[in-house]
């Protein structure tokens, strides 16, 4: 990087406030009620007009979405579940929180996203559900395979994470009809600091949500206040949305348009950008649909180029080192050539509304001056 580079450069990701999330936050502590309260179902409610279904139910992290979607879809001990290797790890350890076991998947190189063929090649007797992972931010269409998975009684769980505003065709993710889950994680779309939701198929699911984020206890906090007593009727964790949280996710999604359009223009602009470089291949997350949540290239000789960068102070990362090569899930490792090699070449460049067009320009001309020094394409 040049010396006229700005600090923003140096970030691979960063929250963006809009002004109004602090003034929120201080009238939820000003409140005195920092649980989950009326402003974590003002969030609930806001988050579901804004994605056109019926229901939303807030937890406190993306992980916890996942966790809730997996007991509601029923999938326990026994079970196994379909799921890229190539996503956080996050996706993998909630299927091991509900003692079921990942089945592996490779990915289609040009989208690092699963495709049907891909799930449908990796579906047993034992499969209970699929995550596909939405990478960053482009919609994975399962279609084609919908109605055979739904009679073999496979749930599709859809990990949103990167994806919150992308459309399937004329919807918004979470509106077509899978069990989503969304993330407010500190470097996604829309942040609540952290939190996540759950987009349920059925009210039963979402009651079932509802129940699991507040310890499996049935009645409310203004029930409980005037009874001697609770009832623990299910099995449940400290999954809730706290209010503070929510206000800040309540006022990120007033700017959510602004988010949008920003996020596309800085995708495009490394678009342009990039196209001028030799040997590097975007990958395309659908732009013109989604609200990216990646700006990622493969390059050869991606280490040095990777280090290189690193020392000229750009804020590069790689999403992500996959998780059969990981310890926590050796006992699931198979081959996956697809999500190998592409785990040997992708970089994740700077991607935040911090970003001007003009650190747009620095970063990509480091990138062409780091894969010079690296021998070149
Ligand atoms: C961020 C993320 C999660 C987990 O969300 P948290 O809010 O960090 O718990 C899950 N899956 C993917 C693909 C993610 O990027």
């Amino acid at each position: 990087m040049t010396a006229t580079s700005r600090p923003d450069a140096r970030r691979n990701a960063s929250p963006y406030l809009y002004g109004q999330e602090a003034g929120a936050v201080a009238r939820v502590l000003e409140s005195g009620q920092y649980g989950h309260t009326a402003v974590t179902e003002e969030f609930e409610r806001r988050v579901a007009g804004f994605l056109g279904v019926p229901d939303a139910v807030a937890v406190a992290s993306g992980t916890a979405a996942l966790h809730c979607a997996l007991l509601a879809a029923k999938v326990g001990p026994g079970d196994e579940v379909i799921v890229p290797s190539m996503t956080f790890c996050a996706t993998a350890q909630a299927i091991l929180a509900v003692g079921a076991t990942p089945r592996f998947v490779d990915i289609d190189p040009t989208t690092l996203c699963v495709n049907d063929r891909l799930v449908m090649e990796a579906v047993s007797g034992a499969t209970a559900a699929v995550i596909p992972v939405l990478f960053g931010g482009r919609a994975v269409d399962l279609a084609p395979v919908r109605d055979e998975l739904a009679e073999r009684s496979i749930t599709v769980i859809e990990d949103a994470a990167h994806a919150f505003g992308s459309r399937n065709g004329m919807r918004r993710v979470g509106a077509t009809g899978a069990l989503t889950c969304f993330s407010f994680g500190p470097i996604k779309n829309l942040t609540c600091g952290q939190g996540g939701v759950v987009v349920p198929r059925a009210p039963e699911e979402a009651d079932t949500i509802r129940q699991v984020r507040l310890l499996g206890v049935a009645q409310s906090q203004s029930e409980r206040a005037n009874a001697t007593t609770y009832h623990v009727d299910t099995f449940g964790l400290r999954y809730q949305l706290s209010g503070i949280n929510a206000a800040i996710g309540l006022a990120q999604l007033d700017h959510f348009g602004t988010t949008e359009h920003a996020r596309r223009r800085l995708w495009h602009a490394y678009r342009k950008a990039l196209a001028t470089l030799d040997g590097v291949i975007l990958v395309d997350v659908d732009a013109d649909h989604s609200v990216p949540h990646l700006c990622q290239v493969r390059v050869p000789h991606r280490d040095q180029v990777f280090a290189d960068l690193r020392a000229r102070d750009v804020g590069v990362g790689v999403h992500y080192p996959p998780n059969h090569l990981q310890p926590a899930f050796a006992t699931w490792h198979r081959p996956l050539p697809a999500t190998e090699q592409a785990a040997a070449e992708i970089l994740s460049l700077p991607f935040h509304q911090h970003l001007t067009e003009t650190d747009i320009d620095l970063v990509v001309s480091a990138l062409a001056q780091a894969l010079e020094a690296s021998g070149g394409a």
